[in-house]
């Protein structure tokens, strides 16, 4: 079977007109066509989604383990069989070079296979009990129905990194992807099915406008867990509002990554990292190097080194063979990445290559250098989003953490040193959930992703991801003789 394009939503196992009869346009950002015309969710069909979630909970909870392994895995191979179709279709949707959108298929559809094998090793524990007619039991169990809220710019991964571990755990789930991407996740529905998963276990509803969905998700008392991952300031909206019914909550959040260069790292994989860290995506990803902090003594060669790397970075539709960069996804993007820009300029920062709209003109900036920049610019302190590498000075190790550490959020962070002791000692005193080492690229299936701070809430991934999806409890059992 192949996939089409799918436009409608995807609740309780039916392809869904919306209940207002909506539609909204998905955009190519690298020429601003549309692509297509999708159903505009609104209030009343969240509500039909987390019903029909919740119907299906009664039986999917019950499911073996073994079995909701098995629609996992086929779900698995089915994005794998159809893993070109649907990096092309992400591509058109959010912009990001083919070859990127063809790793994110693999690395999206891993969640799926690692959570199918995970799915049968949900385990409880004995107590030993110190009473001799008493026994202390401990079980897990599924949450109930989950809300999940997506970006744009891991249209499939963020999605699966989700839905993999709850219905793994036997939990239902109902998806609002982002208003960019919708196209990507309904292909998943539409696999989904074709994976045989029972109608209602997993549902999509694209929309123009999250907040309204949002608010449904985040209050309503069928609604036992939310995840969301997108920006801090829209996952403390969403804190706020799931707290009147106390719901499980994981929050993946922004970041603003410290990449340090130390005077002992080797420069060229220093360099290395720094490219796949940063220019990945366009810069825009969660964990891409926000600040590069680089010790004085070794300043000019790594920025020689790095400059002449991104000068030569391959700007264009990604679907075109050999580009490195896509276009940012829309114009308000390339307005605020070349805002941030403008005032470091302005407040004495060096340009050293790029710092402007990109000759293609539309979405597309060019890969961008700025040096000797401080504090006082804002874009010390903001995600920056986009393909520009601010370049920090530090003279020392302490000087270096203390500016790492100097900001509300802790994702990812990454250092290069080749000096074990420095290695122990600055992992140990930087405040972020992940750490890159001398790498550049940290993100796995098998690990634990997620940040601390206002950069999240929770682990996806790794055996650590099921655990967001169940319930501790606690059986106590007595009277035995
Ligand atoms: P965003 O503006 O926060 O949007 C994320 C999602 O939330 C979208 O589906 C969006 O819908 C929805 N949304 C927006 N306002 C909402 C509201 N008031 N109530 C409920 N939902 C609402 O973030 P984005 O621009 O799509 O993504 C970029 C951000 O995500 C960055 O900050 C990045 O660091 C973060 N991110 C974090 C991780 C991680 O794992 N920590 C991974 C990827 C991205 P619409 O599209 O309709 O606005």
């Amino acid at each position: 079977m192949t996939i089409s394009l799918k436009t409608l939503s995807y609740i309780d196992g039916k392809w869904t007109e919306p209940s207002l009869g909506g539609y909204f346009e998905v955009i190519n950002p690298a020429n601003n066509s549309v692509i297509s015309s999708v159903a505009n969710c609104g209030s009343q069909d969240a509500v039909t989604a987390i019903r029909a979630a919740s119907k299906a909970f009664q039986f999917w909870s019950k499911t073996p383990a073994e079995q909701r392994a098995e629609y996992l895995y086929r779900w698995y191979k089915l994005i794998l069989q159809h893993q070109h179709e649907l990096a092309d279709l992400m591509t058109r949707e959010c912009g990001k070079p083919l070859s990127e959108s063809l790793s994110e298929v693999v690395y999206g559809a891993s969640f799926l296979q690692w959570f199918s094998e995970e799915a049968r090793r949900i385990k409880g524990d004995i107590i030993q009990s110190p009473n001799a007619d008493k026994r202390f039991l401990v079980n897990k169990q599924a949450v109930g129905v989950c809300a999940a809220i997506t970006p744009w710019n891991f249209p499939l991964a963020m999605i699966a990194r989700k839905c993999a571990p709850a219905l793994a755990a036997g939990c239902t789930i109902v998806v609002k992807p982002a208003e960019a991407t919708p196209l990507t996740a309904l292909a998943m529905a539409d696999l989904a099915e074709q994976a045989g998963i029972p109608a209602g276990v997993f549902n999509v509803l694209p929309a123009s406008e999250g907040q309204e969905i949002g608010e449904v998700f985040s209050t309503h008392p069928l609604v036992r867990k939310l995840s969301f991952t997108g920006s801090t300031a829209v996952g403390k909206i969403l804190l706020k509002q799931a707290a009147d019914t106390v719901k499980r909550i994981s929050m993946e959040l922004g970041g603003n990554a410290p990449f340090i260069v130390f005077d002992d790292a080797d420069i060229d994989k220093a360099v290395e990292g720094a490219i796949s860290s940063k220019y990945r995506n366009a810069g825009q990803t969660c964990i891409c190097a926000n600040r590069f902090l680089v010790q004085e003594d070794i300043y000019d060669k790594f920025i020689a080194a790095f400059s002449e790397k991104v000068k030569s970075i391959r700007v264009g539709d990604g679907l075109q063979p050999g580009i490195q960069q896509g276009p940012l996804i829309n114009n308000k993007a390339v307005q605020k990445v070349d805002a941030l820009v403008r005032d470091a300029i302005a407040k004495g920062a060096d340009l050293i290559c790029g710092g402007k709209v990109h000759e293609l003109g539309g979405n597309f900036y060019t890969p961008t250098i700025i040096g000797n920049v401080d504090k006082s610019m804002a874009i010390a302190h903001e995600e920056i989003f986009g393909p520009v590498s601010p370049i920090f000075r530090f003279t020392d190790e302490r000087e270096a953490i203390a500016m790492a550490n100097d900001t509300p959020y802790g994702l990812a962070a990454y250092f290069y040193s080749q000096k074990m002791d420095r290695i122990w000692r600055v992992s140990e005193a930087l405040e972020y959930g992940m750490i890159g080492i001398n790498e550049g690229i940290i993100s796995t299936t098998l690990a634990p992703f997620g940040g601390v701070k206002q950069s999240g809430i929770g682990r996806e991934g790794g055996h650590y991801g099921i655990k967001e999806y169940l319930d501790i409890k606690y059986l106590c059992l007595g009277g035995l003789t």
